[in-house]
């Protein structure tokens, strides 16, 4: 049976007062739900230690926003998997759309990502998703499927076991704009399938977010759809009503 997962992803925002304040309130509010549901928080790599130190008995697991494909070396600005290691990470998110888009991450780098953080005992939470141009011009399934492809041909589908795929229609994200449930649960339903085609016990038990201005008023309605298993957060995840409300809709 698949585990719900609601995670947040702080992206470049917070400050150490600010997150003190953020988890001093999701600490006690998320505490109160069954954990039946994984809760996590995605933040910024120079707030790993504060927030390990701030977590380390709480039922929030925390992880970075990316990883270094490499092991070490020269590789100036970057941050490995072994040292989100040294900091208690569970998770790690690889291939946000943000990443593919202003710093041209490839299905390659992602996926060569994907496998370094699972190497270091790190769930990738592997993010997925087409722009408005790509829907519009009917290439969705397509899109998704080379993005997916690059991590199967790399990992190879037993690396299903360890990892969390979320959704996130490129025009969803901090635009106010979101999928419909449906048209949501399709994408999810045609993620599953195509993992199925090579292994069906992993496809339906791997976890599958959906990504994309979920708010507290239209999270519960999005994890009602049957291949919808919890959320990956943004904005909604750095306001701690907003968040805490997201995470009682995921075990709702
Ligand atoms: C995200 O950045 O992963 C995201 C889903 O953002 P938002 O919820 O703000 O659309």
């Amino acid at each position: 049976m698949r585990k719900k997962l609601v995670a947040g992803n702080w992206k470049m925002h917070g400050n150490l007062n600010e997150n003190d304040a953020l988890l001093s309130a999701l600490v006690p509010g998320i505490s109160a739900l069954d954990n039946k549901t994984g809760y996590a928080v995605c933040v910024p790599y120079p707030y790993l230690a504060t927030v390990q130190a701030k977590l380390q008995n709480a039922n929030i697991k925390w992880g970075a926003q990316n990883v270094s494909q490499h092991e070490k070396g020269a590789y100036t600005g970057e941050v490995s998997a072994d040292m989100l290691n040294d900091f208690g990470c569970s998770y790690v998110i690889v291939g946000h759309s943000e990443r593919r888009m202003l710093y041209g991450e490839s299905n390659q780098a992602v996926a060569e990502k994907y496998l370094a953080a699972q190497k270091h005992g790190l769930v990738p939470i592997l993010c997925v998703g087409e722009t408005l141009e790509q829907r519009d011009s009917d290439t969705t399934e397509q899109v998704i499927d080379e993005q997916l492809k690059a991590i199967l041909t790399l990992a190879g589908v037993d690396s299903m076991r360890n990892a969390v795929i979320a959704y996130e229609p490129v025009w969803a994200i901090g635009t106010g704009k979101t999928a419909t449930p449906q048209q949501a649960q399709d994408i999810h339903r045609f993620i599953r399938q195509g993992i199925a085609k090579q292994n069906s016990e992993l496809a339906a038990d791997v976890t599958i977010l959906y990504g994309g201005s979920v708010k507290a008023s239209n999270a519960e309605e999005l994890f009602a759809m049957p291949d919808i298993d919890g959320g990956l957060i943004g904005g909604a995840s750095l306001v701690a009503d907003d968040f805490i409300a997201i995470c009682k809709a995921a075990h709702s």
